[in-house]
């Protein structure tokens, strides 16, 4: 038996009925609702809590949709949803998507009752929407994740966990409901001595510190984190004590510790935010496609000069390769297949710089058109750099890609 029917079905092109049908559906509300609001929402800099609403209205702002899209049996649910809800908007997206990095955290290291009672209440429902944070990054720990300074401190008498620290750019950080903290239990142990804690609602010291200002996605907040003696039950620890005390003693005996907290759930979102990625790098590569046929410059449409119909075919071709490459890493995720040349890392690379150049060339074929507001090709671009910094800068993920060919300790 090949590896492919070991793993459960070979990889096809062809989506299924169910990914066909939701992917219809998404796209419906993206064009309906998500992209006639992107404008607004970019210029107010706020989360869109009216859209989030009509999406939670209608069950794709739920856990229940997410969820079954991550568990989709081809794992092709989760990129073709997202390619289509990026597609409507990047900024609108990241604030109906945020929350999953927050689920994710959960339910990778999770215990099945943590998945269970915090997972919904990252979400809410129609007429009570909620809201997720994944709190890694640091003011002096974005790529260098091993430099968390964050310190979680056990109290056995109270069985509870202290939190004390910064975190930088979280995505809904302060407004979430639910924040997910990576911290530090052992700061000899560098990334190999982190844990993630849920911070139930409400808690006390959790506060949001400063909110960013940002050059694109400015319909997602993100802002600092500021712990203050965050006490949470024990129950909070994600994975469970026993887990986590497991996992130290195997690295006191100098023994394998499995993959650190926060890099897990990176790796499990890759090819999700290479899908975001291509969904900005598709809207704009239709649009300049339309626009290239329409606009006539010298007696004809400036589509007919190679020069220009040259630049859509790349940028055509480029979105494509983007989309492949990561509908391989999710299929791999889904099949439980390793990641041994860094597949998902390629698929975020390719795609987070596919977008950024495809929605500059969009500008270039939009002309003076293309540099205004009046045209959605500059809000584009602004949002689709973000795809070349978070979940791992494009020089991390070549990084970790020449460390999976060569073996080499690439730093
Ligand atoms: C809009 C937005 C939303 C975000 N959301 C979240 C979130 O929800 N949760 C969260 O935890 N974080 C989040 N982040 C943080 C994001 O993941 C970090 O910004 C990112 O990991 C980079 O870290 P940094 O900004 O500290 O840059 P740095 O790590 O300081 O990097 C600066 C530059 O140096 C380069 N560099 C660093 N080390 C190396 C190396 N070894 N080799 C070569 N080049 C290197 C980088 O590639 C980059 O070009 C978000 C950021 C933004 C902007």
């Amino acid at each position: 038996m090949s590896d492919d029917e070991q793993a459960g079905g070979g990889f096809t092109l062809d989506l299924s009925d169910d990914v066909r049908e939701m992917r219809d559906w998404v796209h419906d509300f993206a064009a309906s609702v998500i992209r006639p609001a992107a404008a607004e929402w970019d210029e107010r800099e706020e989360t869109p809590w009216p859209i989030l609403e009509e999406a939670a209205k209608i069950g794709l702002y739920s856990i229940e949709f997410f969820a079954e899209q991550w568990f989709e049996p081809t794992g092709l649910g989760t990129p073709v949803a997202f390619e289509e809800i990026y597609w409507g908007d990047a900024g609108i997206g990241l604030s109906l998507t945020g929350s999953c990095l927050a689920a994710v955290a959960v339910s990778s290291n999770g215990t099945p009752e943590q998945m269970g009672e915090w997972l919904p209440q990252m979400f809410g429902g129609p007429g009570d929407v909620k809201l997720g944070a994944f709190c890694s990054s640091e003011p002096d720990a974005g790529s260098d994740v091993g430099s968390i300074k964050t310190r979680a401190v056990y109290h056995e008498a109270t069985d509870e966990w202290v939190l004390n620290g910064t975190k930088a750019w979280a995505t809904n950080g302060g407004i979430a409901d639910v924040h997910v903290v990576v911290a530090s239990v052992d700061p000899a142990l560098g990334s190999r001595g982190q844990a993630s804690f849920i911070v139930p609602p409400g808690t006390k010291g959790l506060s949001q510190g400063q909110k960013f200002r940002k050059h694109g996605v400015r319909a997602s907040h993100t802002a600092e984190v500021v712990l203050d003696d965050v006490r949470v039950p024990g129950r909070c620890l994600v994975g469970g004590k026993e887990k986590l005390d497991a996992r130290l003693a195997r690295l006191a005996e100098g023994g394998a510790a499995g993959e650190q907290a926060a890099m897990k759930t990176f790796e499990a979102s890759r090819p999700t935010v290479a899908a975001m990625a291509v969904g900005v790098a598709r809207a704009a590569v239709e649009f300049a496609t339309e626009y290239a046929t329409e606009r006539v410059q010298f007696g004809k449409p400036i589509g007919q000069n190679q020069g220009v119909a040259f630049m859509l075919a790349d940028m055509a071709a480029s979105v494509d390769a983007a989309r492949l490459l990561t509908w391989r890493a999710a299929w791999m995720a889904r099949h439980g297949r390793k990641f041994n040349r860094a597949e998902g890392s390629m698929s975020k690379l390719f795609a987070g710089e596919t977008a950024v150049r495809v929605t500059e060339q969009a500008i270039q074929i939009l002309g003076g058109n293309g540099y205004t507001r009046e045209y959605p090709a500059e809000r584009w671009h602004r949002d689709a750099k973000i795809f070349t910094i978070f979940e791992g800068t494009s020089e991390i993920q070549r990084m970790i890609i020449g460390r999976a060919l060569t073996g080499l300790p690439v730093r």
